[in-house]
């Protein structure tokens, strides 16, 4: 059964295929857009039966996939009923324009992802990619069809280079893989919105598990248990695979060995409460069970605090803000 694929964050189907394709899959054909649609914008395109064309895939300049035909069906893209009914079209965004037609860094890392995993998922495409520079490969280019400079210059002129390192990934994969749920045990790992995030959005410490098993732009999506792993909505974010390599294995949440910590705040007002907790939230320490605080008496005036699961350099930074502020704490284990 033909699947498609994971790494997907649109999807806008076309009306423009034949469904479903008549051969099996056994080839890829990326195509430039000559332009720099977002995925909405070219899922509006190819939603218009008068336009007669579509593609399985587009990535935009950022990288995010969209699916417009599913793999199951053959799109109208490279002018070849023979090609497209084997192979999976991906329309990929451009970020300049004539005579060379750039493609992002982002754009072609997701580029390799999608092809690997295609491969990975398509028998006839499970010994990897094979470029010869014309239509008996099976990494094949609009030019080979009709009268068209797309794939462009720039993209054009990696298909070499593609079909190695898709390869080359290909056979690395099967090493090790990871499975979806392993527990990650992070220590101040910065977290990602998204696969091509440039800053992160704060750090997560703590037990995590990996969503799935998909590599994108070299991040990995965890979520917060092992029972949400592959489920949709229950992405936590992004993290580095080195973070999650690093994190992965062998210690669970219940007989945590790295030291975690508990400070306790018996007294402080409610200014020095305020401060202690966004300096917990800046460390991600607010997270259920994580951070505690009760008012001390009746007309709310001071609380007390405890915070728990702290790591030793997070212990460090909330032991600094105390002094500081002068709040007296105590520090369990
Ligand atoms: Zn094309």
């Amino acid at each position: 059964m033909m699947s498609n694929s994971a790494l997907v964050s649109y999807t806008q189907i076309s009306p423009n295929c034949n469904v479903p394709r008549r051969q099996q899959i056994r080839k890829i054909t990326p195509h430039h857009m000559a332009g720099w649609l977002t995925l909405p914008e070219f899922g509006a395109l190819v939603a218009k039966s008068s336009r007669q064309m579509s593609a399985n895939y587009a990535i935009d300049k950022d990288g995010n996939i969209g699916l417009f035909c599913d793999e199951a069906n053959r799109s109208w893209c490279s002018s070849s009923p023979e090609n497209d009914h084997q192979a999976v079209t991906i329309e990929v965004a451009n970020d300049g324009g004539a005579p060379d037609w750039h493609v992002s860094n982002a754009a072609w890392r997701a580029l390799v992802d999608l092809c690997v995993d295609i491969c990975q998922r398509n028998p006839g495409l499970a010994g990897g990619l094979l470029y010869t520079g014309n239509a008996r490969g099976t990494l094949t280019k609009h030019s080979y069809f009709s009268a068209t400079a797309c794939p462009g210059p720039y993209l054009g002129g990696r298909f070499a280079e593609l079909a190695r390192e898709v390869n080359r990934r290909l056979t690395g994969a099967q090493a090790e893989p990871m499975p979806a749920g392993t527990a990650l045990h992070l220590e101040r790992v910065p977290l990602y919105v998204a696969s091509n995030s440039l800053s992160s959005a704060g750090t997560r410490t703590g037990t995590y598990y990996l969503w799935g098993t998909a590599v994108i732009g070299g991040r990995v999506r965890i979520t917060n248990s092992p029972d949400n792993a592959g489920r949709p909505g229950q992405v936590t974010g992004w993290i580095d695979l080195a973070d999650a390599v690093e994190a992965a294995g062998v210690r669970d949440q219940g007989d945590d060995d790295r030291g975690l910590s508990t400070i306790r705040i018996a007294h402080a007002s409610n200014v020095q409460a305020l401060a202690l907790y966004e300096l917990a939230q800046a460390l991600d320490l607010v997270a259920p069970g994580y951070y505690r605080s009760a008012y001390t008496d009746t007309y709310k005036t001071a609380q007390q605090i405890e915070i728990g699961q702290i790591s030793a350099g997070d212990a460090q930074a909330v032991r600094k803000l105390c002094e500081e502020i002068g709040a007296a704490y105590e520090q369990e284990g």
